[in-house]
């Protein structure tokens, strides 16, 4: 089956006074039809310029994608021109935000923030949008759905706004839906139900989803692949199940052993010592060996590759090179 999402060796670049920040370095994943992908790892690790290279967010003149290929449906998405890529966003490929209020338009009524993608990519007349738009409001989960149409994004609460979100990047049925820390900013109760929801409509559309979170409890909960990413390169991925029994990668085992676990008391809680690196200060070197317990001499000097260990899992560290065993 082709997958939906072929994202291969994307470099995405910062120019800034002080350098060139590599965001996201060389980094290669995929995504299947129906499939959940979670790209997990701490802030500034990549993940989000990640997905904004796939939808075409990384403006310059500062920020631009350096190299790569960003497959989508038989095409490269770096290859589009601006109107092509427009028509593809938010129809084919949709995306979330932690933050809906900075997506929505404040003086837009939410119906009428409904009605537009309905509008211009499904051609829909304004009576049979605004009809949509209410279908919609409902299969989210709010009731009182064209008072709601009716409403300002401010008369709003956070969750009912992830809602409407959701409600519009899934109106035009994409085939990929991008979740950037969908449901950071909302108690657990929302979020619970908002991943439930975000669950619900992909068994029932068999749209793929590509989920970016730090959180390791909505990985465990949504995943079926996971990517771990550490300063803008991937370091460990494979199938949810065999990366959470067994992690490879020390990164990834420290970030496990970080969750916090039912009635841990705080002084019990693991945080991984140091911090991650400043990306300005990069040497071709394992980024995470300052704070890695297993630090040999190679991994200072020379940069680790993914390679496949077995299980389906795939890890960047030279534990697992001979070559680095015979460095010592
Ligand atoms: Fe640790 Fe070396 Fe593996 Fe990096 S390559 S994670 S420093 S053992």
């Amino acid at each position: 089956m082709n997958n939906v999402l072929e994202i291969e060796r994307l470099s995405t670049h910062f120019h800034t006074e002080e350098g060139v920040v590599r965001a996201v370095d060389d980094v290669s994943l995929r995504v299947r039809p129906g499939e959940i992908v979670c790209i997990v790892g701490e802030s500034g690790s990549g993940k989000s310029i990640t997905a904004m290279s796939v939808m075409g967010l990384v403006e310059g003149p500062a920020g631009r994608v350096a190299g790569g290929r960003i497959g989508f449906d038989g095409e490269d998405l770096l290859k589009l021109s601006r109107s092509e890529l427009r028509a593809i966003r938010g129809n084919e490929i949709a995306m979330i935000f932690q933050e809906p209020m900075t997506s929505l338009n404040p003086v837009l009524k939410i119906g009428e923030q409904l009605m537009e993608p309905l509008m211009t990519h499904r051609k829909m007349s304004k009576k049979a949008a605004r009809k949509r738009a209410i279908e919609l409001i409902g299969e989210v989960g709010i009731s009182r759905a064209e008072q709601i149409a009716d409403s300002y994004p401010h008369e709003l609460s956070g969750g009912m706004l992830q809602r409407i979100m959701i409600a519009i990047a899934i109106s035009c049925e994409p085939k990929l839906l991008i979740a950037d820390e969908p449901t950071t900013a909302l108690d657990v109760t929302i979020q619970a139900q908002i991943l439930d929801m975000l669950r619900r409509f992909k068994e029932e559309s068999g749209m793929s989803i590509l989920l970016i979170t730090h959180d390791l409890g909505v990985v465990a909960e949504m995943a079926d692949y996971v990517v771990v990413m550490y300063a803008g390169k991937v370091v460990e991925e494979g199938e949810v199940v065999a990366l959470f029994e067994n992690p490879q990668h020390p990164y990834t085992q420290g970030l496990l052993k970080s969750k916090p676990i039912i009635n841990q008391r705080q002084e019990e809680l693991y945080s991984i010592p140091g911090q991650v690196p400043n990306p300005l200060e990069l040497t071709p070197s394992c980024y995470f060996h300052d704070r890695c317990a297993h630090c040999m001499e190679i991994c200072r000097t020379k940069q680790p590759v993914l390679k496949d260990v077995g299980n389906g899992q795939h890890v960047a560290c030279w534990l697992y090179e001979k070559e680095a065993i015979a460095h010592g």
